[in-house]
């Protein structure tokens, strides 16, 4: 890699897995569209060597004490926190997040670690299940072997240490392979790992786009395939893994509702709250809300809020403490965010604050979106039906909660979903007749380390987090006991 300012251990670690010709990629600062690093990618010989390397010491992991695998965990956390700062910054240089939402990316991440290590043994320990004076039936828990990492570029902290930090607990070793659009965060991640403690044949990286990605999701003799980024990639990666038989969990994109309930009892905390939900990581997040159902008698006044709320987001450069929005992470997703505002204006929508590509005059480079709120907006619209992923909302304004609910199911996904209502049995109503992973009352776009994290229908298969994220790394195995005759 060559990144000025940083020294990377990356060359020293791959050299012996690498072949000798390399391919190189560029990173990009979205912020400026110019070039910041080039990085090597693997080839399909480097991802089968690097594979068979951690096969090998899959063994020897798995018989370290878990007191040491966790304290080289809890390291980790130490490094993280102690780096935080210079982390932060090489993940709004290379995917554009504002350097506040990063700051508390790399922070919260120490949360998700310290519950999923404060917990292993539960999940390790085993279980007798009849014990009879010549009988014993017992469950054991074993690490599924080697398992493959493959993360999106959004939360690249959160959403690969949910799964490297319960895979590598229970004793499994695992195969990295961080989007190429956060691939110096996954270089970080990875050197300070190996610093905490982590061998080299326990945690690996490898490099590149989806080519590599592929490759690693079809790789014979994985213990598990552990996928976070968008539906259709997923499928690919179901289809790779399929013919050898691997468990596969796939933590996918949403359309995730938010409905606005007669009775709340502040509109304008209401839209404060779903305002962010739906701009904070430019709308880049998994659990966004990516639509909006508010009662007809509330309406204006919500919308009103929202609009107030959202024309006061600081937009800018990403560096400056004070921005809130920035640039989008990828190019080509100006395109989609474009397609579905151009879609939604021909066919009615109003835009109360953006609405023009021409907005962002200020921002002559870098791939920004002026954020933009749609109103008489309906179900015809891409913007209402495909994730966005993006600075871009539509508030619909409904009769109640029959016709909320219909919309609020009308999508093929099943993330999230939030009611904001006076009284909690009326929004876990509404919830439990939604087929989602996570709901919520009077709050939104959250993630605890403590709860499962999941998707239904088009969202996902499996559970990352809570003590269901930790049992997703290890398989039981039913164990008889009988005592010889005649003993
Ligand atoms: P993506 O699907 O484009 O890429 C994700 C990863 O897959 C990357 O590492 C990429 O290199 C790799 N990849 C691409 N093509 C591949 C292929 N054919 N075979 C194997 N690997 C391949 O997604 P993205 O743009 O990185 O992430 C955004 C998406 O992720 C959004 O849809 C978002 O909602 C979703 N997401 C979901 C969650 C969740 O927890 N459910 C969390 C974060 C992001």
């Amino acid at each position: 890699m060559k990144y000025k300012g940083m020294v990377s251990s990356f060359q020293r670690i791959s050299c012996r897995f690498a072949s000798t010709y390399r391919h190189m990629f560029e990173i990009v600062n979205p912020a400026t569209g110019k070039s910041i690093a080039e990085m090597q990618e693997d080839y399909g010989e480097d991802v089968i060597r690097k594979f068979e390397f951690l096969a090998a010491g899959q063994k020897k992991w798995n018989l370290t004490p878990v007191s040491q695998r966790k304290a080289a965990m809890f390291r980790f956390a130490e490094l993280l926190d102690l780096k935080k700062v210079s982390l932060a910054r090489i993940l709004t240089l290379e995917m554009g997040k504002p350097i506040t939402q990063a700051r508390n990316e790399v922070r919260a991440t120490i949360d998700r670690i310290q519950f999923l290590t404060g917990n292993v043994e539960k999940v390790l320990s085993e279980e007798n299940m009849l014990q009879t004076s010549r009988l014993t039936e017992k469950v054991t828990y074993e690490p599924l072997g080697v398992v493959a990492n493959i993360s999106a570029w959004n939360y690249p902290y959160f959403v690969s240490a949910n799964v490297f930090v319960a895979a590598l607990l229970t004793g499994n070793t695992v195969l990295y392979k961080p989007s190429e659009y956060a691939s110096l965060t996954g270089q970080e991640i990875t050197d300070l790992l190996h610093e905490a403690g982590i061998p080299e044949d326990a945690f690996m990286l490898t490099t590149g786009g989806g080519g590599v990605g592929a490759k690693v999701a079809s790789l014979k003799g994985l213990g598990g395939v552990f996928f976070t980024g968008s539906n259709k990639t997923g499928l690919e990666i179901a289809k790779k893994a399929a013919p050898n038989l691997v468990k596969v969990q796939l933590e996918l994109g949403g359309k995730d509702p938010a409905y606005v309930r007669y009775d709340v009892p502040d509109v304008v905390a209401a839209a404060s709250t779903i305002a962010d939900g739906a701009f904070y990581n430019c709308g880049q997040s998994c659990c966004a809300v990516e639509r909006v159902y508010v009662d007809k008698r509330i309406y204006p006044s919500f919308v009103e809020a929202f609009v107030k709320n959202v024309k006061s987001f600081k937009v800018g450069d990403p560096l400056a403490a004070d921005t809130y929005i920035g640039p989008v992470a990828r190019q080509p997703q100006l395109t989609v965010l474009a397609s579905q505002l151009l879609d939604a204006l021909e066919k009615g929508a109003r835009a109360e604050v953006g609405g023009s590509l021409h907005d962002n005059k200020a921002h002559k480079t870098g791939y920004y979106f002026p954020p933009t709120v749609l109103t008489d907006v309906n179900h015809t619209m891409s913007v209402m039906r495909e994730e966005t992923f993006g600075p871009l909302i539509g508030i619909q304004a409904v009769e109640g909660d029959a016709e909320a609910l219909e919309l609020m199911k009308d999508t093929e996904y099943g993330l999230t979903a939030s009611v904001f209502c006076k009284a909690s049995s009326i929004a876990e109503e509404i919830l439990k007749e939604l087929d989602i992973g996570t709901g919520y009352w009077n709050c939104c776009d959250r993630v605890s380390p403590r709860l499962p994290w999941s998707g239904r229908k088009g969202s996902g298969l499996g559970s990352t987090l809570g003590m269901d994220g930790l049992r997703a790394f290890v398989q039981p195995k039913g164990i008889f006991l009988q005592q010889p005759h005649g003993a």
